[in-house]
């Protein structure tokens, strides 16, 4: 069938969820995709920032056709090896000591508020349920995470809300202070926030907040479903900061690929959770953690978080150089491979146009034009995307 065909039985049976570009892509390597007629691609998407180690990574390909023919899927009723493997080296790296699983990031998310709840009930011994979070922020499409999310646009048409949520400025610090009150059991945040503008923590906050939670008994969540996994050039973004959240969730790049997600927590929290309290049926299933541990274990071998932070520099000072060129182009932001660039102006005309000079880059809040590489871009490659992005900037003005 050829790609307009394709097309329209998309439009026949899908659910209208998503203002597609007509792409139809069939094949990913690296940094490149194809299309159906076999157009490449340069690809500074990457799946919304899951493609971490770029494409079919040969080592993750290898690890989910070993384990597909082993085991595909058992109950959470027993063992599964690879689970296990991907736990310890989440533990290991991390300050966490212990993991569950689950198949998503808004499914992190759920699992995150609902330990932090019965966490915070069992030790306060008060009706300790409400959740902090942050304007502009993204958590997950659920109810209860769309709730998280503070966004109206969001929330549209799905109402009633969830209770338990209070929203608060981003980078506002007495603002968290004056959000908390006797029934605030947590704050939850994300350390750059993605879909929200890549908008970066100024410096002190992530610091401030975590003294704040520890002084008022708070528990501090954070989501590093987009920036973790080595996106900022450290394994998680809370490193930049010297500081540890108590929960902290994790999906996206995580299984290289393949549907996964992950509450990562200290050990008292997470005995919070005792059988039957929490589950889900594909959690953890061998082909998804199997692919865990070999994307996780590429990217500590394979320096891709020196190529990160050296190529992230490089993109930034790329594209601050650009900035200074345009004046509809108000600000660069961002930390190793998530960059964004706000305009002034329009920026899905722009994602289009960059479209058509065979490159893959994505608009956040209509405003906000968000670069989201693999972490082994070359300099070549993000030479291409700057050429590419002057050259329709200079269309504009
Ligand atoms: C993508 C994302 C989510 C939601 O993840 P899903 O897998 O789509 O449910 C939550 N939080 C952040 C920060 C994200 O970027």
């Amino acid at each position: 069938m050829d790609s307009q065909t394709l097309m329209m039985l998309s439009e026949k049976y899908l659910a209208n969820t998503y203002a597609r570009y007509p792409v139809l892509l069939v094949k990913g390597k690296g940094t490149r995709v194809w299309d159906l007629e076999g157009e490449e691609y340069l690809d500074f998407v990457s799946g919304l920032a899951v493609c971490n180690l770029g494409h079919c990574h040969p080592k993750v390909v290898r690890a989910i056709q070993d384990q597909a023919e082993k085991l595909i899927h058992v109950s959470n009723f027993y063992y599964i090896e690879p689970q296990i493997q991907l736990a310890s080296l989440l533990c290991k790296h991390s300050f966490a000591d212990k993991v569950f699983f689950c198949n998503s990031g808004a499914e992190a998310n759920e699992g995150a508020i609902k330990l932090a709840r019965k966490y915070a009930k069992e030790k306060s011994g008060g009706n300790r349920y409400e959740i902090i979070t942050m304007e502009q922020s993204f958590h997950g499409r659920t109810l209860a995470t769309l709730t998280a999310t503070a966004q109206e646009k969001f929330h549209k048409g799905y109402e009633p809300l969830m209770p338990g949520f209070k929203y608060v400025p981003f980078n506002d610090i007495q603002a968290v202070r004056n959000a908390i009150d006797p029934k605030t059991c947590a704050v939850m945040l994300e350390p750059i926030q993605g879909e929200g503008g890549v908008n970066c923590p100024s410096e002190g906050y992530l610091k401030a907040l975590r003294e704040i939670c520890d002084e008022k008994k708070l528990l501090l969540i954070f989501d590093e479903i987009q920036v973790g996994m080595g996106r900022t050039g450290k394994l998680f973004a809370y490193e930049h900061d010297g500081i540890e959240p108590d929960l902290l969730t994790l999906a996206k790049s995580l299984a290289g690929g393949v549907p996964i997600g992950a509450l990562l927590t200290k050990k008292e929290i997470a005995d919070s959770f005792r059988p039957g309290d929490h589950a889900s049926t594909f959690g953890g299933n061998p082909l998804a953690t199997a692919a865990g541990v070999a994307a996780f274990t590429t990217l500590l071998e394979e320096g891709m978080l020196e190529n990160c932070q050296k190529m992230g520099d490089y993109f930034l000072s790329q594209l601050e150089a650009i900035q200074k060129k345009f004046p509809f182009a108000k600000e660069v932001r961002g930390k190793g491979l998530i960059l964004g660039i706000e305009l002034n102006i329009d920026g899905s005309s722009i994602v289009k146009e960059m479209l058509r000079k065979k490159i893959l880059i994505n608009c956040t809040m209509g405003k906000v034009l968000r670069f989201l590489p693999a972490l082994i871009v070359t300099r070549e490659e993000i030479d291409r995307v700057i050429k590419a992005l002057e050259e329709v900037f200079r269309g504009i003005t």
